[in-house]
C-alpha cells in the first residue's frame, strides 16, 4: 500500500508522495502530511553499520513508497556523490561536551545542501512517473541558504527552470555573492526590496494564483516549490538525525536504545520538524531544543502558547533564521491538534488575517517534548568565542545560536543526555560575523581577506565552494519591489 499524503488544511486531494513533491504547497494553501506516519523497519545497531546513503535509502523508502528501489537508489547517488567534500556527507564532531553534526559539506556548505542536492532528482523523477510534460518552474523565496543550494541543485537539469527572490538588503556578502553568480542557463535571480517574509509571501501569492495557473499551463509550464514546506525537502532532512545516532551507536559515544537530545538553529521549521519526525519514526530522541535568534516568534510561541507575528523583524548575523513566519510549524500543529485538518486550517487562518493565534492547553500538552530558547546577537558572538578559546573549533553564528541556547538549557537542567547540535552553516560563509566574535573587534579588511584570515587560526583548508566565488563573473543584477515579483516571474517565462 502506498503511503498517502493530505493537505494539513484538509481541503485538498490526497495524493502520493511524487505528486505532493511535484506540487510542493497542496492546493488549498496547506501543507503535505502523511496520513500515518511509518516506522523504521531496521534496528539502530543494523543502521549503525550503515553509510549514509544506505542510511538515505532506509528512511526515504519509508515516506516515498511510490518511487522503485531502483529509482529511489539512482536519486541517491545522483545527489550524495562528490558534490561534498567529504565522503561521510554528515560528519560528527566532538567539541566541548557536545556533538557537531556538520550539515555543511555539500555544494553550497550550508545544511539545505542535504536535501536540495537530491530534490531535483526527485522531483523529476516524479514527473516522469505522472507523465507530466510541462516543463517544471521552481519559485523559490529565500533567506539567503535556499536560494544558493535550490540554483546550485537545479541549474541545468533538464525539464526544470529555477527562479530566487532574495530580500537584497538582507543576505550576507558571500550569500549574495554564491547566488548572482550562478551558472546555468535555466537559472534566475532577483533581490527585492523588501525582507524575507515579503519575498515568501509573494511566492505563495503565485502559488495560489488560480489565473496564474491557468496562464502557465496555456505555455507548458507548471509551478512547484524548492522552499522546506516541499516533503521533498522535509524527508531527506530525516536521513541525517538518523545518520548521526547511528554514528554516536557505532562510535560507541551511546548504548544501544540510550535517547539523545537534539538542538537545531531554527527559523522556518523544516529542520527540526525533521528531528521531530525522526523520533517519531523510531530514532531514540529525547527533547527537541528548538534554538532561535533575536527573532524570537518561536521561543514565546513555545512559552506562552501564542504565535504572534505582529513585532519588529530584525536583522541579525544568522540570516537564515531572520523568520516571523514559520512555515513549517503548521505541519506540527496539525500533529498536535490530533492530526485535525479544522482546528490546522482555522488558526492559518486567523494568522493570515490578524497575524496571530492561540493554541489550547490540550494542544500545548502535544510539545511536551520541545524545549526551546533564544540567543541575542551578544550571546551569538559569545557562543562563538567561547568555544574557539576552548577547543579551536569555529562555528558559524546560526550554529552558535544553537549552541548558546543548549548550554543555556544545560546549565538550567543539568540534562546531560547526549546531545547532537545541528551544524547548519560552514563558518566561511559568514567569516565577517565569525572573526568579529572571534577577535571582539570589527575590522574593515575586505571579506575574501576575512576568509583567509579565519581559514589560517581555524587551521581548515576553505571548501571550493568559496575559492570559485573570487573569481565567478556576475551573471544576475535584477532587483524588483515586492509587488513586481509576478510581473517579472510573467517576463522571464515569456506569459
Ligand atoms: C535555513 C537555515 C536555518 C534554519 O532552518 P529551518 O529549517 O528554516 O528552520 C538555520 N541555519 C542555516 C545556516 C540555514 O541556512
Amino acid at each position: 500500500m502506498d503511503m498517502i499524503y493530505k493537505s494539513t488544511r484538509g481541503d485538498a486531494k490526497e495524493v502520493t508522495a511524487s505528486q505532493a513533491i511535484l506540487q510542493g504547497l497542496a492546493p488549498d494553501g496547506g501543507l503535505y502530511v502523511p496520513v500515518k506516519l511509518p516506522r523504521l523497519c531496521k534496528t539502530m545497531r543494523e543502521l549503525s553499520r550503515m553509510t549514509y546513503k544506505e542510511t538515505a535509502y532506509e528512511v526515504l523508502s519509508l515516506f516515498l513508497t511510490d518511487y522503485t528501489e531502483e529509482e529511489l537508489k539512482a536519486c541517491i547517488d545522483a545527489a550524495y556523490d562528490s558534490k561534498f567534500d567529504t565522503e561521510e556527507i554528515a560528519p560528527l564532531v566532538q567539541a566541548d561536551g557536545a556533538y557537531y553534526l556538520e550539515l555543511f559539506h555539500g555544494a553550497t556548505i550550508a545544511f539545505k545542501d542535504m536535501a536540495l542536492s537530491i530534490l531535483p532528482h526527485l522531483m523529476t523523477t516524479a514527473a516522469k512517473k505522472n507523465g507530466i510534460t510541462d516543463e517544471i518552474v521552481i519559485l523559490t523565496a529565500t533567506s539567503g541558504d535556499t536560494g544558493k543550494a535550490a540554483l546550485a541543485g537545479f541549474a541545468d537539469v533538464p525539464g526544470t527552470k529555477i527562479i530566487v527572490f532574495y530580500p537584497k538588503h538582507g543576505v550576507s556578502a558571500v550569500q549574495e555573492r554564491q547566488m548572482v553568480t550562478q551558472k546555468g542557463d535555466n537559472t534566475y535571480v532577483i533581490g527585492i526590496t523588501g525582507n524575507f517574509d515579503d519575498a515568501q509571501t509573494g511566492v505563495k501569492k503565485m502559488f495560489n494564483d488560480e489565473a496564474l495557473k491557468k496562464e502557465l499551463a496555456e505555455h507548458g509550464f507548471r509551478f512547484s516549490s524548492a522552499n522546506s514546506i516541499n516533503i521533498g525537502r522535509l524527508v531527506p532532512q530525516i536521513v541525517y538525525y538518523t545518520f548521526a545516532y547511528a554514528k554516536l551507536l557505532a562510535e560507541g559515544h551511546i548504548r544501544e536504545g540510550e535517547q539523545i537530545n537534539v538542538t537545531v538553529p531554527t527559523g522556518n521549521f523544516g529542520n527540526i520538524l525533521a528531528a521531530y519526525y525522526a523520533k517519531q519514526i523510531g530514532v531514540p530522541i529525547a527533547k527537541l531544543i528548538c534554538a532561535s535568534n533575536t527573532n524570537k516568534v518561536l521561543f514565546d510561541f513555545f512559552e506562552t502558547g501564542t504565535y504572534d507575528r505582529n513585532r519588529e523583524f530584525v536583522l541579525t548575523s544568522s540570516p537564515s533564521m531572520d523568520i516571523l513566519i514559520s512555515s513549517n510549524l503548521e505541519r506540527l500543529i496539525y500533529h498536535i491538534a490530533g492530526d485535525d485538518c479544522d482546528v490546522t486550517a482555522a488558526l492559518m487562518k486567523e494568522l493570515s488575517s490578524g497575524g496571530k493565534y492561540e493554541i489550547t492547553q490540550a494542544m500545548r500538552d502535544g510539545l511536551i517534548d520541545f524545549i526551546s530558547g533564544y540567543a541575542t546577537e551578544e550571546d551569538t558572538a559569545e557562543a562563538i568565542r567561547t568555544l574557539y578559546d576552548r577547543t579551536g573549533y569555529v562555528i558559524d553564528p546560526h550554529t552558535a545560536v544553537a549552541s548558546f541556547v543548549y548550554r543555556q538549557y544545560l546549565a538550567g537542567s543539568r540534562d546531560d543526555t547526549r546531545t547532537v547540535i545541528a551544524s547548519t552553516a560552514s563558518p566561511f560563509k559568514f567569516a565577517r560575523s565569525v572573526m568579529t566574535a572571534i577577535e571582539g573587534k570589527t575590522s574593515n579588511e575586505e571579506d575574501f581577506a576575512l576568509i583567509d584570515r579565519l581559514s589560517a587560526i581555524a587551521n581548515v583548508t576553505l571548501p571550493p565552494a568559496i575559492t570559485e566565488l573570487r573569481t565567478a563573473p556576475v551573471r544576475h543584477d535584477t532587483v524588483c519591489a515586492t509587488e513586481d515579483m509576478k510581473k517579472e516571474v510573467s517576463r522571464i517565462l515569456g506569459l
